[in-house]
């Protein structure tokens, strides 16, 4: 039948710009397919809330994606009755980090738009305004990706944060780099309105939901004894927001950045001055870009 060639035609036509990357903490790769319209639309309507939206985000990058071990070999689980299926996307959310979902983000908008299109960037020395049309690739520098450099999974690795108060207390984080379905079971805990409110300041999360999402266990131990002990994120989150010392929770963060901070992505490109030559340093970050590009459509001028 022609109707059945037509999309067949047009099915094999929208894979031609797939775009391939590496995740670097879950350290397994994936080649993605360009989005569509019906994910676009999806997506502007997933975006009255920005827990939704994320949700949506994962299950379409989900959809465009294909995921490969090291050796070229597309990552499959068994069933049951034994059978090799591809993996779900309940599995994809465990098995995937915050920081792999950026990549994956990036693979995607190559694979559907290639360019960030063209910005008006004004030349930190010279300050002359120049126009420069940025590709997805060149964001793509040798130090954009550190790669997850332990002999456990990262999802299987949770390490011990201590911070002592006082004379007498001590709290124990146990943290890690969150999953996805990790970062998505805390978005859950929180109400709209509170996202909303936090949206004001420019940020899904608040600091202390921030934190949740890093943290599994909090121990309180008094001269060295264990007194109360909490995985659960609803109590985490209430006790980070309420009733953890600032002292504290301030040198958890420090001693968070210095195990994780360099796995955290660098995109940015060199973009030199008509004027003067100088090499200016732009960074990007593809989240934000992805969701105004989703939101605007077309070629964004800034
Ligand atoms: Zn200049």
């Amino acid at each position: 039948m022609l109707d059945n060639n037509f999309l067949k035609v047009a099915l094999a036509i929208k894979d031609i710009k797939k775009s391939e990357m590496v995740l670097p903490i879950a350290k397994i790769n994936a080649i993605t397919t360009p989005f569509l319209l019906g994910d676009h639309q999806a997506l502007k309507t997933a975006m009255m809330s920005p827990q939704n939206y994320d949700k949506e985000l994962i299950k379409c990058l989900y959809k465009h994606s294909q995921f490969f071990d090291e050796n070229g070999v597309e990552i499959k689980k068994k069933t049951d009755d034994n059978r090799e299926v591809k993996l779900s996307f309940d599995d994809i959310q465990s098995r995937i980090s915050n920081i792999d979902k950026i990549f994956l983000v990036w693979s995607c908008y190559n694979s559907t738009y290639g360019t960030l299109g063209i910005r008006e960037i004004e030349c930190e020395q010279c300050k002359k305004k120049n126009k420069y049309k940025i590709t997805l690739e060149e964001l793509i520098r040798p130090d954009t990706m550190t790669l997850w450099d332990r002999e456990t999974p990262f999802n299987e690795t949770v390490d011990t944060i201590a911070c002592s108060y006082g004379d007498e207390y001590e709290y124990v984080f146990e943290c890690y780099i969150p999953t996805i379905k990790k970062y998505n079971q805390v978005l859950g805990f929180i109400s709209i309105d509170k996202i909303r409110e936090n949206l004001e300041s420019n940020t899904v999360l608040s600091e202390s939901e921030d934190l949740a999402v890093q943290i599994k266990t909090i121990i309180i131990k008094k001269k060295g004894e264990e007194i109360a002990r909490s995985s659960n994120i609803q109590e985490v989150l209430t006790v980070l927001e309420s009733a953890i010392p600032t002292k504290v929770t301030e040198e958890f963060k420090k001693k968070y950045t210095d195990l994780y901070q360099k796995f955290i992505p660098k995109f940015y490109t060199l973009l030199k001055c008509d004027e003067c030559e100088h090499e200016n340093k732009y960074f990007v970050d593809i989240e934000t870009e992805f969701f105004r590009r989703i939101l605007f459509g077309g070629e964004f001028v800034e």
